[in-house]
């Protein structure tokens, strides 16, 4: 099979991933050999070249928003069949008997892997996952748009729902890329009389236009103060300073919740009178559990989620994350693994 890989942690714009011939994988007992035709594109990636989430082996296939089709099964699975088109998100695996896992809480399970980081994901023509961690995808969506709600949807509704958002508040989202763009869809769908307000940086024009015809109520910079105060916020951007500024922005005890892998710059230091009195929370967001796919794969389907997504080929893998580093995608970028069968 023909698959992007990354030898060595290196920065983005030195492409790194080479493309190169593997034999398929063979799935073994409980797994199954998926047909990748579409893997996004995630920020975690640029983590994982550059070093701040390194992955735990080389060389190693990337990618864990992946879409595809059941091609062969390993031993004793009977919940899929050849033929049937799944999605393989971030968590690859969990122990199943840790505090954690025993909670519901797998996403926090010390031995988890993490597809694309502990295992080979879908920057490939093939891959194999256990048949406990994939999901079916709702007819509703094409591959390359089911392929962002993988990761950027299942996360952003994971952080949707930490955020405390009810009805009638006001939400905040610094950054308004591949997660946010679905997260205000869900917010605007469970939260009719909810307000959403937009923070980008100050040059993004094609992000604040997604974000106006997605119904955002007000749209401004990351250093903006909004015409009246947030009740709750997710900062999904890479950066240190928009977690300042969501605390400055917050009422009196709102919680803002970081859906970032890491960060590549710190946050800076907080007033504690300013950003943080009045009981006002700050939380992160870690990883997914299946729970998290298994609701929002079926509700993204009721909503009519349409997630904005730009194309490219898998060779162009390296180019795709150069334009994300740089905010220069609308949307949720997604490879294409079949470029001349898909629409
Ligand atoms: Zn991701
Ligand atoms: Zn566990």
């Amino acid at each position: 099979m023909k698959a992007m890989v990354i030898n060595d942690i290196s920065l983005v714009e030195e492409k790194p991933l080479e493309l190169v011939d593997l034999p398929d994988p063979v799935p073994a007992p409980g797994q199954i050999r998926v047909r990748v035709s579409a893997c996004g594109v995630c920020h975690t990636e640029l983590d994982e070249i550059e070093g701040r989430v390194p992955p735990s082996k080389f060389p190693i296939i990337l990618g864990h928003e992946i879409v595809g089709r059941v091609e062969s099964l390993g031993a004793g699975v009977t919940n899929f069949k050849e033929g049937d088109r799944v999605g393989i998100a971030w968590i690859n695996w969990a122990c199943g008997e840790c505090s954690f896992c025993l909670k519901g809480e797998e996403n926090l399970c010390d031995k988890a892997k993490w597809t694309g980081k502990d295992v080979n994901g879908g920057y490939a023509q093939y891959t194999v996952v256990s048949a406990d961690f994939a999901y079916p995808i709702p007819e509703k969506f094409t591959d390359l748009q089911a392929a962002p709600l993988l990761c950027a949807g299942v996360i952003g509704y994971r952080a949707l729902k930490l955020s405390g958002m009810e009805d009638g508040k006001v939400l905040g989202l610094y950054g308004f890329g591949a997660s946010a763009h679905i997260v205000i869809q869900i917010a605007k769908y469970k939260y009719p009389n909810g307000k959403v307000f937009v923070f980008t940086r100050p040059k993004q024009k094609e992000h604040q236009n997604l974000a106006r015809k997605l119904g955002a109520d007000w749209i401004g910079a990351t250093k903006d103060t909004p015409p009246v105060k947030l009740d709750c916020a997710i900062d999904s951007t890479p950066v240190g300073v928009p977690v300042r500024e969501a605390l400055r922005n917050l009422e009196k005890g709102g919680r803002v919740v970081i859906n970032a892998i890491r960060k590549t710059t710190p946050i800076p230091e907080l007033d504690y009178a300013e950003h943080l009195w009045y009981e006002k929370e700050v939380k992160s967001v870690a990883n997914v559990t299946r729970r998290d796919a298994q609701e929002f794969l079926p509700l993204a389907a009721e909503i009519a989620v349409v997630p904005e997504v730009r194309e490219f080929k898998l060779e162009e893998a390296n180019e795709a994350l150069i334009l994300l580093k740089q905010g220069n995608i609308r949307g949720a970028g997604v490879l294409n693994m079949l470029p001349n069968m898909q629409k």
